[in-house]
């Protein structure tokens, strides 16, 4: 199989299980020719994985997952081929960090109040980056044995309605694609079928992301079925998006995600690879 880029993963600088040099050596192991590093609102694992890369001869794109609430929901912008050392960018992310902090007292303190004492805590051992996350809440819950797995975790506690969640806003897509522009990259939507918006919701906020300047839809991902790579390679043609491809890999704990395994792009979409922003990556993807 042809081997596409891999640009959306994660590593221990947000929720992912991999530090940032085990992703990048398993990815080259895996054959990965071309990978973004793409953690939750921060850079923070870029340089490791850099580093890695060079060792392993890996090309590595320096990315970041946003997140944005847009509609009344959470929605992931990534932010592919960034400056790592934009200000404009890195203090939108300080911004979106320093939220994650106050979140993450307060899932702490509802969750007391369910019964289940020294969550903050317990994340936190999770959680060995700048950045912590509700999977950090999931993984010591777990461990706790409030729940099977982290899946069931969400669903009985950090979902809407549940005990642990705490409502509350990120960042606008305006604002988001501004500090991703500032540091020269290209923004992309993720995921686009995970958020279960009707197609008509759908176009309206691919409308949106390029009244200000978004370029590309993940069409393939490790959260989307076959079906949906043909659905948003339609809808990628239709709003003349370049197309992206993502395992949006975790680690190992997710043997259904696996990197090194993404099928090709469907006909007719333009890889957002070839975007000028990726430079020489065109030539080794090609
Ligand atoms: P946060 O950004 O801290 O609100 O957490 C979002 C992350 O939690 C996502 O990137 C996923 O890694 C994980 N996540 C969200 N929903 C679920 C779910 N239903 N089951 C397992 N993991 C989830
Ligand atoms: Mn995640
Ligand atoms: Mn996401
Ligand atoms: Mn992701």
């Amino acid at each position: 199989m042809l081997k596409i880029p891999d640009l959306h993963t994660h590593s221990t600088a947000s929720d992912g299980t991999l530090t940032p040099t085990a992703l990048v050596e398993r990815a080259a192991a895996a054959g990965v020719e071309t990978l973004a590093l793409t953690d939750h609102d921060t850079l923070a694992g870029i340089a490791e994985a850099q580093t890695a890369a060079d060792a392993a001869g890996l090309r590595l794109i320096p990315g970041v997952e946003v997140s944005v609430t847009w509609g009344g929901r959470t929605v992931h912008v990534v932010g592919l081929a960034v400056d790592t050392t934009c200000d404009t960018l890195l203090s939108g992310l300080a911004g979106l960090q320093a939220y994650r902090v106050w979140r993450a007292e307060e899932i702490g303190h509802r969750l007391a109040r369910a019964g289940w004492d020294g969550a903050l805590e317990g994340a936190r051992r999770y959680a060995a980056g700048t950045l912590i996350g509700r999977t950090h809440f999931a993984r010591f819950l777990v461990e706790r044995g409030a729940a099977a797995d982290v899946r069931d975790v969400f669903k009985r506690f950090l979902v809407s309605g549940k005990p642990g969640h705490v409502p509350g806003e990120w960042t606008t897509l305006e604002e988001a694609l501004g500090w991703i522009h500032a540091a020269g990259g290209i923004a992309v939507i993720a995921h686009p079928a995970r958020y279960g918006f009707t197609r008509s919701k759908m176009r309206r906020l691919l409308g949106e992301l390029k009244e200000c300047g978004g370029r590309g839809l993940e069409v393939v991902s490790g959260s989307h079925s076959k079906d949906d790579y043909y659905v948003y390679a339609r809808h990628a043609r239709d709003e003349g998006l370049l197309a992206s491809a993502g395992s949006d890999y975790h680690g190992p704990e997710k043997p259904w995600i696996e990197l090194g395994r993404l099928p090709p792009l469907p006909e007719g979409c333009t890889p957002v690879w070839t975007a000028p922003a990726f430079g020489t990556v065109r030539r080794a993807a090609a």
